[in-house]
Order: structure tokens, then sequence, then C-alpha cells
């Protein structure tokens, strides 16, 4: 076999975790042979709320799509204000950064496009087998890697693969598009839910007179799974008057992050929903996907140098520790406060703090949609709301 047999960086799903690897693995080495691998043909429709945050746009901007993101900004409205409210009790404010609402279908082709522009080969083929040697993984049988991205979604194959299992913690969303009333117009609204908990319905104005629509929840146990039905119900329930024109309902699962991630050792690095990381206070999974993704990239790029003085001695140790240094703050932050977001005296309470200080609500906004942390003063804000 010669070296021309093997692509330096094979990467396996598409998504905005995939796009981001390969053109993350291309940005530090130009000359490196990646490969893309995707089941399906893009455009291809994806289950999400489609809320894409700013900071997906400074990642992807490291990465040189600047011409990408310029594009989706011009083609997209920005939206500005966001609505929190649970019951009576809400909060509405600007964010200090606009969000966009790209539909997946035309977020994830544009970033494909981005990738091949690069120089990555696209080519459409389900992974079913990954084998691993020292010397490099094999994939079906016949393609050859020095190493592999693993950015194949929340049931990920390739993760399965190497031994781990899916995330313990699961959440469930089903979306759809809906016409947007006045009201909704220019915002994205976020409803909590009062019973079943932590639960949310959302609807995002995407700026074209359509909004996406939906409700996701927090899987306790296999057995409470709701069932569709539910779940439009719970979107009508916490939305009136959204589910009657609404179409495209699609669902899928999260896979929620937590204080302890893990990557093992070895030539397959994880990324985005493979790796299992879904905010679960959020169910945010965008910026963790590009951000992880492009971790992912500039490891497997490194790793297929030669000579060996360049490499990083392992790409699964070095990718460890690449993003436990980019989002260890935060895993531990978020792992917290979405378990306290299922109890309803706090989350009331930071309506609450997030009303009374705009500081409160961008700590609490950066903390749901990017790297933040649990800052003091939204500890401060909790503490202070929380004995009212
Ligand atoms: C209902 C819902 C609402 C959401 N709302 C938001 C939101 O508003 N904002 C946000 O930031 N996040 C949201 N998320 C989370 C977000 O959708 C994910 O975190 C994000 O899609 C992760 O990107 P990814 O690239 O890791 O995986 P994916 O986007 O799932 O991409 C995985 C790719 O792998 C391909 N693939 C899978 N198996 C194989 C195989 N065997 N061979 C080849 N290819 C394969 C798939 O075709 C797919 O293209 C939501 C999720 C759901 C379910």
């Amino acid at each position: 076999m010669t070296s021309d047999d093997i692509w330096d960086v094979v990467v396996v799903g598409a998504g905005p975790a995939g796009s981001s690897a390969a053109l993350s693995a291309l940005h530090e080495r130009p000359d490196a042979r990646v490969l893309l691998l995707d089941r399906s043909d893009f455009p291809r429709d994806k289950s999400c709320g489609d809320g894409v945050a700013p900071h997906v746009f400074d990642v992807l901007r490291s990465l040189g799509a600047d011409e990408t993101v310029r594009e989706l900004q011009l083609h997209h409205r920005a939206v500005e204000t966001l609505e929190l409210s649970m019951g009576a009790q809400g909060v509405t404010r600007r964010m200090r950064r606009p969000a966009l609402v790209v539909p997946r279908a035309q977020f994830d082709a544009r970033l494909v496009d981005a990738a091949v522009g690069a120089g990555g080969i696209l080519r459409r083929h389900r992974v079913r087998t990954v084998d691993t040697s020292p010397g490099g993984v094999l994939i079906d049988g016949t393609i050859r890697a020095r190493v592999v991205v693993a950015a194949d979604g929340a049931h990920s194959g390739v993760r399965r693969s190497i031994g781990l299992v899916l995330p313990p913690r699961m959440a469930l969303g089903l979306r759809a598009y809906a016409p947007t009333p006045r009201s909704r117009a220019g915002r994205q609204v976020i409803r909590f839910g009062q019973d079943r908990q932590p639960s949310y319905a959302w609807a995002f104005d995407r700026g074209d007179g359509w909004s996406n629509v939906g409700y996701g929840e927090v899987l306790s146990d296999r057995l409470s799974t709701p069932s569709r039905a539910l779940m439009v119900q719970r979107v009508e329930d916490l939305l009136p008057g959204s589910t009657s024109a609404a179409h495209s309902w699609l669902g899928h699962h999260l896979p929620l992050s937590s204080a302890r991630w893990h990557q093992p050792a070895g030539r397959i690095l994880l990324a985005g929903d493979a790796a299992g990381l879904i905010n679960p206070l959020s169910g945010e999974g965008i910026y963790y996907a590009v951000a992880t993704g492009a971790c992912a990239g500039r490891v497997a790029a490194l790793s297929a140098t030669s000579p060996p003085e360049g490499q990083p001695a392992d790409p699964g140790t070095a990718h460890r520790e690449g993003v436990r240094r980019l989002l260890r703050g935060n895993l531990v932050s978020t792992a917290i406060a979405g378990r306290l977001v299922s109890k309803p005296l706090v989350l009331s309470a930071g309506l609450r703090a997030s009303a009374a200080d705009q500081k409160v609500f961008d700590d609490l906004v950066e903390l749901a949609l990017g790297p933040g942390r649990l800052t003091p003063r939204i500890l401060r804000g909790l503490i202070r709301h929380g004995r009212q």
C-alpha cells in the first residue's frame, strides 16, 4: 500500500461538526487529503430549531470561512430579541449579539460547500464498519485513513465501533415550520413547561414569514418518552395557534453533555453530537459541533503530517486535551445549570434575575448558547430572586 492510498483525514458525517472538521484540517494543512463521507446528498433536512448562535460564526471565521459567514448573514435576518417565559412570568430582552435562524437544509449545505471549496472531497457513502490498527483506520474494508473524525450525529455508529455507549442523558425534540404571527416577528421565543420538566416549546422567527416551532424535553428514562402526538399538543399548549398550519414535523434525539466528557486515545476523534455534546441547559448543539469539529480537524491534520516530530503524541489524547481546554468550565457549569432548571423555583428565580438585570440575562445567554460559565453574577441573581 502506498501513502497515496491513505487519506490523511476521513470525516464521517457532513453536518456542522464534520464540515468544520474538514475546514479546520484544510485550514491547518491546505495540502491534506481530506475525505468527507455522508449517507445523504446535500442539501438534506435535519431536525433542529435552526437557531445559530453568534459564536458559531466566530469559529467558522477562524477556519477561513469568512465568505460563507458573510453570505449567511446577508441572506438571513438577524434575530436580536429573546423572550423567555414560564406561565405568567417572563423576560424579553435584546441579546448582546444577535443570532440567526437558518433552516438546516440551507445551513449545512453552505458549510459542506465551504469544506469542498477548501479542497475537501465529498462522497455519498453510508459508513457501516470501522476497524482500527496501529497504522491507521479502515472504513468498510476499503477506505483507509490516518485519522478519522466521527461526526455522524446523535446515534453515531463510529462512536459505537470504539466501544462507547450513548451519553446517559438524552432529550427528545420535535420541530416543524409554521407561519410567524406578528406578535412573534423578529424574536426567538422559549416557553418552559410547568409539568413535564425540564421541557420547553420554541418559536424562532426565520425572518421570511415562517418560524421554526417545536418542543423538546429531557427523557428521565426510556418509558418516559413522549409520543409525537403529545409533543405536538405541547407545542400548541405552550404556543397557542402555532400548529394548525405547521408542516414538516421531524423529531430527533439530543445527547446531552455532562461535566465529564470522554475521548479515548487513538485515531478516532469525536465531534459534535457524536461526542455527546449538546448543552443540557438549552439544547444548543451547533456551537459545540463546530467548535469540537474545529479541534478535531486541527489535531487530525497535524497527526497526519510527516515528519513525525510535528505530530501530537496520540491524536485522541491531543483532541481530548484541546476540547477540555476549550469547554471544561463550560461543561461543568452547564451540567449544574441543566439540573437546576428542572426545578421550577430556580427557573423562576433565573427569569426574575434576568428581568431585573441585563447583565445576568447576557451571562445566561452566553452559558446557554456559547462557551459561558455560571458567573458570580448569575449565582447572586438566583439567590436574591430565589428568596422572593
Ligand atoms: C429538535 C431539535 C432542535 C434543536 N435545536 C437546536 C438549535 O436551535 N440550535 C442549536 O445550536 N442546536 C439545536 N439542536 C442540536 C443540533 O441539531 C445538533 O447539535 C447538531 O445538528 C449537531 O451537529 P453534528 O454535525 O454533530 O450532527 P448532525 O447535524 O446530526 O450531522 C450528522 C451527519 O452524519 C451523517 N451520518 C450519520 N450516520 C452516518 C453514517 N453511518 N455514514 C455516513 N454519514 C452518516 C448524517 O447524514 C448527518 O449529515 C437541536 C436538535 C434537535 C433534535
